[in-house]
C-alpha cells in the first residue's frame, strides 16, 4: 500500500475561500476582522511564523497589527500591553508568540488574553469550554488536525487514535477534539513504556513530539491514517517532522507530508478563529440593540 498525501496546503485554500466570504460579510457591514500579534524578543523561527500569520490576513483583507517588544520586557508591561488590546474595539483576536523568555510567566501571560479575544484557544477558559462540548476558541494545530481529518472523509467515530505527545498545546487539545468526534483516545509520551505496541493499535495515529524519526514503520498498523505534526530539521537541516516518511507512507492509508502538512492548517485555523471573534462581537453588538 501506498499512503494518499493529506495536502495541507490545498485543504487550506478551501478553508481559506470559505472564510473569506465570511471576512467579505463582515466588511459589507464596516467590520474589518482584526488580529493583534505580540512578539517579543528576536527569535527568528517566531518572526518567520508571525510574518505567516500577518500575510493570510492581509490576503484576506483583514486587519492585522505586529507589537514587537524587546526581549527585556517586563512582565507587566507585557500584560498593560495585553490590557489595551482587550480594550482595543478594531482587534477582535488576540495572539502572543510563544516561546516567552524565561523571565516572563507564560501561564499569566496567557490568562491575561480576553477570554473572548483568545484566538489561540490557549486560555484556561477556552480550554475548560472545549473539554465539556461548549462553543470555544479550539488551539489551531489540533483544530488543523481534526478539520483535515473531516475534509479527506475520514469518520472519527470508533475510530482508535493515539496522540504521541501531551503538550498542553498540541497533544492534550488534539486528544479531546478526537475525544469530542467520539474517537476511542489513548495518549503516549516520554514515559510510555513499549510505544509501539501502543501506537500499532491505532486507526489514526498523531505523532506531536519534536524528534524525528520517532514513528517508524514498527510503529504503524496497515491503512492506519497518519498525521505528523512534528517539525524539526535533519541532519542537512531540512524541514521534517516526527514520523520516518518514506518507511510509513508505504504502510499507512493517508500520511501528512512536512512540510505542507499540518503546518499550513495551524494558520488557517488561527485566521477562522479570528472572523469568528469578530462575527461573535458583531452578534452581541446586534443583540445590545433589540
Ligand atoms: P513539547 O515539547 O511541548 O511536547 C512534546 C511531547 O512529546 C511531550 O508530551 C513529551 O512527553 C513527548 N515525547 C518526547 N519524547 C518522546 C518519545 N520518545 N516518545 C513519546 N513521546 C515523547 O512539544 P509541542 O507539543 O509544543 O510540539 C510538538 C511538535 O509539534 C514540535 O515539533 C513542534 O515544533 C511541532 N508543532 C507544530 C506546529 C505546526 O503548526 N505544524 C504547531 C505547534 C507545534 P512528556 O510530556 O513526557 O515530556
Amino acid at each position: 500500500m501506498t499512503a494518499k498525501i493529506i495536502d495541507g496546503k490545498e485543504i487550506s485554500q478551501a478553508i481559506r475561500k470559505k472564510i473569506e466570504q465570511e471576512v467579505k460579510m463582515l466588511l459589507a457591514e464596516n467590520i474589518v476582522p482584526g488580529l493583534a500579534v505580540i512578539l517579543v524578543g528576536d527569535n527568528q523561527a517566531s518572526k518567520t511564523y508571525v510574518a505567516n500569520k500577518q500575510k493570510a490576513c492581509k490576503d484576506l483583507g483583514m486587519h492585522s497589527v505586529l507589537i514587537q517588544l524587546a526581549d527585556s520586557v517586563s512582565q507587566s508591561d507585557l500584560i498593560d500591553k495585553i490590557n489595551e488590546l482587550n480594550n482595543d474595539e478594531s482587534i477582535h483576536g488576540i495572539l502572543v508568540q510563544l516561546p516567552l523568555p524565561k523571565h516572563v510567566n507564560e501561564k499569566d501571560i496567557i490568562e491575561a488574553i480576553s477570554p473572548e479575544k483568545d484566538v489561540d484557544g490557549f486560555h484556561p477558559i477556552n480550554i475548560g469550554r472545549m473539554m465539556t462540548g461548549q462553543d470555544a476558541f479550539l488551539p489551531c494545530t489540533p483544530y488543523g488536525v481534526v478539520e483535515m481529518l473531516k475534509y479527506i472523509g475520514i469518520d472519527l467515530e470508533g475510530k482508535h487514535a493515539v496522540v504521541v505527545g501531551r503538550s498542553n498545546i498540541v497533544g492534550k487539545p488534539a486528544g479531546q477534539l478526537l475525544l469530542n468526534e467520539n474517537a476511542t483516545v489513548t495518549y503516549c509520551h516520554s514515559k510510555t513504556d513499549d510505544l509501539a505496541l501502543h501506537t500499532k493499535q491505532a486507526d489514526i495515529l498523531v505523532a506531536a513530539v519534536g524528534k524525528r524519526n520517532t514513528i517508524t514503520a514498527g510503529h504503524v498498523k496497515q491503512g492506519a491514517v497518519v498525521i505528523d505534526v512534528g517539525m524539526n530539521r535533519n541532519d542537512e537541516g531540512k524541514l521534517c517532522g516526527d514520523v520516518d516518511y518514506d518507511q510509513v507512507k508505504a504502510i499507512a492509508s493517508y500520511i501528512t507530508p512536512v512540510p505542507g502538512g499540518v503546518g499550513p492548517m495551524t494558520i488557517t485555523m488561527l485566521i477562522k478563529n479570528t472572523v469568528k471573534a469578530a462575527g461573535r462581537r458583531r452578534q452581541i453588538a446586534l443583540e445590545a440593540l433589540n
